[in-house]
């Protein structure tokens, strides 16, 4: 079994890189990819345990990026680099990212306090180490009182649709994944479902669409994903020439429904194999 989606507390993920080596050490993992938000920190502190505890761990990375031209919708791209990292250049990219980051979270910061909050960038850091993101200022506000839940928290603050939304400058879809593409790596859709089409000929459509701008793996198995969804996406696969990828999106604590390696209620078990695939 493997997983290829994870997070550690160097993005949103509540396990520490080392944690979750251990984790996936003791689950008996044939390969665990981390693919922390915009950084490799994660990977790259838990590279040596890794090594130490003889699990195989692959450099991945997880980018937000906008969909159509004005912004239809956010989404992720996972991009793993399984030959010895990335190039430079693409890590001078991945910085320029995280600096848009920083800008919007003390934009967010700033109209949080507009809205009456006492909220304030040191304090978001502190708790987000080096990719500070809403998950983090979520946690603040339930932390002040301000909220009930994580969930509360974006609801009434930090949702697209909420107050407190301010935007970020992503990339578009196509240029990461001609930027995961030139810096060595294979890019993969992640979670497909979560593109929202309402039918599968409109899912279908888009998907041929992303391949077309040299998309190279689809997110065929995700937590979120149940089997019949699965299992169209193994066609589109087929259909569009695309490999196969899988992982849990496994946060810890900030998504404990789901596991590590297994996923939600058990609904993974993925196999090796494509490993073997993408490495061809
Ligand atoms: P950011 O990249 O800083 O804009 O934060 C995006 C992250 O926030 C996503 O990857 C999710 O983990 C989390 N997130 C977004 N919307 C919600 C929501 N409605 N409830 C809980 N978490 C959310
Ligand atoms: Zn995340
Ligand atoms: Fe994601
Ligand atoms: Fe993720």
């Amino acid at each position: 079994m493997i997983d290829l989606h994870s997070h550690t507390t160097e993005s949103d993920g509540t396990f520490s890189p080392q944690e979750l080596v251990s984790a996936a050490h003791h689950l008996g993992l044939d390969a665990l990819a981390i693919t922390d938000h915009d950084t490799f920190s994660g990977y790259e502190q838990a590279k040596p345990f890794a090594d130490g505890l003889g699990l195989n761990l692959l450099c991945g990375i997880e980018i937000s990026t906008a969909l159509g031209n004005p912004k239809t919708k956010t989404v992720h791209v996972l991009g793993y680099f399984l030959n010895g990292g990335p190039a430079d250049e693409f890590r001078d990219w991945v910085l320029q990212m995280q600096g848009a980051r920083r800008d919007r979270n003390e934009r967010l910061a700033v109209r949080l306090r507009s809205l009456g909050l006492d909220i304030h960038i040191e304090e978001v850091n502190a708790i987000g180490r080096s990719m500070a993101g809403r998950p983090h200022f979520a946690r603040l506000l339930v932390q002040k009182g301000y909220c009930s839940s994580i969930q509360d928290s974006f609801a009434k603050y930090l949702d697209e649709s909420a107050p407190g939304y301010v935007d970020r400058d992503e990339p578009s879809l196509e240029e990461a994944i001609q930027r995961v593409a030139g810096g060595g790596g294979i890019s993969s859709l992640a979670h497909p479902i979560r593109l929202g089409k309402r039918n599968h000929a409109e899912e279908d459509e888009l998907i041929g669409q992303i391949a077309g701008w040299g998309l190279r793996a689809i997110e065929v198995y995700h937590s979120d994903q149940t089997a019949a969804d699965s299992a169209r996406y193994l066609e589109l696969a087929r259909k569009y020439g695309l490999l196969v990828t899988g992982g849990s999106d496994f946060h810890g604590g900030n998504k404990p429904s789901i596991q590590l390696g297994t996923g939600f209620k058990g609904n993974l078990n993925i196999s090796k194999d494509l490993l073997g695939a993408m490495m061809a």
